[in-house]
């Protein structure tokens, strides 16, 4: 079919990557399909002035390979400005695999991702994300040397989601010095919405600390065993965004900030694990700040797991992630301020500072 022949429509289908609505300049997107394990992948890498592209892959059931693409083109975008505003010499890239984690995993599947990444030549670095384990990650690395967040018994850093928590929970507890003039976070009330690997252990920390936890998720077990285990109440009602709580921690999934959650949000704070919070950044972050709603900002108080995935290819040990994760706190309350100072919403005050550190970076490189 010749291109003058087509009509609005079919251009739009013709420019499947590049017209995306998350499409940012992103370096490179690889399709990755293989008949024989079943494996649809997509690899986005999306900067990689600062260093290899390091991001996590993502086993999801997508509704559409459409939905498959443009989260792997947010979330490697994600990844670029997370690195970037963590001080990490890393670029952005992620993988999503198209399917169901429960059902469709197989230790083929993953060596052939594997090869997959392996081709890329070490642009693209490999770690876990929703629907992965540290195990898969063990799986990939029989195959490629670009993957990260091995097994601590194979020379890995292991599993990242502790540190992760530990992270949000340090910009949560920056969030509210801001807001409430004190970060100890005693008879505050946080609602922790998905209770996961990351979600438990921001569940013990604040639980310890003496907040009351609300916690909801869609696995009714895990409830179960989170509420017994620390003592947080399990949360009946429908509607999580409507709960009468100081902090809202999104910890499941992503744009769970949009047009239809915005006007029923009571939370003062939010602060979570959850990648790209915010269903639309400009729109619903200029909201969040007109209802003078603290939002952290996810891609800097979620960094916590690849500052431990990092420490893995610098070689740093437990101590230094713990320190570097715990300054979390520090750059969190200086975002919150700059943006206050400068009248811009904290997620582009964040995102400018990161965006400088690369323009920096490309300069110098020019050089
Ligand atoms: P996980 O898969 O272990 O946990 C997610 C939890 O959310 C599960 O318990 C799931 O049942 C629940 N969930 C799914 N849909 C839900 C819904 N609609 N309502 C309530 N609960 C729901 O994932 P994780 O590793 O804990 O990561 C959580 C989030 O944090 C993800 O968005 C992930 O991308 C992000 N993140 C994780 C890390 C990490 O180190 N694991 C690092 C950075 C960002």
């Amino acid at each position: 079919m010749q291109v003058d022949v087509l009509n609005a429509k079919e251009l739009e289908k013709a420019a499947p990557v590049f017209g995306q609505l998350s499409f940012d300049n992103h370096e490179q997107v690889v399709f990755c399909n293989d008949k024989d394990t079943g494996l649809k992948a997509i690899i986005g890498i999306h900067n990689t002035v600062l260093g290899p592209a390091l991001g996590g892959t993502r086993m999801w059931n997508y509704s559409s390979e459409w939905e498959a693409l443009n989260d792997v083109l947010r979330l490697s975008r994600g990844m670029t400005f997370k690195s970037a505003i963590t001080g990490l010499n890393l670029g952005g890239g992620k993988a999503v695999i198209i399917g169901d984690a429960k059902k469709d995993k197989t230790p083929e599947l993953m060596r052939k991702f594997g090869e997959y990444v392996h081709s890329l030549g070490g642009r693209y670095i490999t770690a876990e994300d929703v629907g992965m384990e540290t195990s898969d990650m063990d799986t990939v690395r029989e195959v490629t040397p670009y993957v990260s967040g091995i097994s601590e018994s194979k020379g890995g850093s292991g599993n990242p989601s502790p540190i992760t928590a530990y992270g949000v929970y340090m910009g949560m507890k920056a969030a509210a010095k801001y807001k409430f003039g004190s970060d100890n976070l005693e008879g505050k009330s946080v609602m922790v919405q998905g209770i996961g690997h990351v979600g438990e252990t921001l569940v013990d920390y604040l639980t310890k600390e003496g907040a009351t936890v609300y916690i909801s998720d869609i696995n009714d077990e895990r409830l179960e065993e989170v509420k017994n285990k620390y003592g947080a109440i399990i949360f009946n009602d429908t509607d999580v965004y409507s709960a009468e709580v100081d902090i809202y921690a999104p910890c499941a999934l992503g744009a769970t900030v949009n047009d239809q959650t915005i006007g029923r949000l009571k939370a003062k704070i939010i602060a979570g694990a959850a990648n790209n919070q915010l269903a639309d950044e400009l729109v619903h972050g200029k909201l969040l700040q007109e209802k003078g709603i603290v939002y952290a900002p996810d891609f800097l108080i979620n960094a916590g797991g690849i500052i431990n995935v990092y420490a893995e290819l610098e070689k740093y040990g437990k101590e230094e992630i713990m320190r570097k994760t715990e300054n979390i706190y520090n750059t969190t309350l200086e975002i919150l301020q700059t943006a206050e100072k400068n009248n811009m919403t904290t997620h582009f005050a964040a995102l400018k500072i990161a965006q400088q550190r690369i323009d920096d970076r490309k300069k110098q490189n020019l050089k």
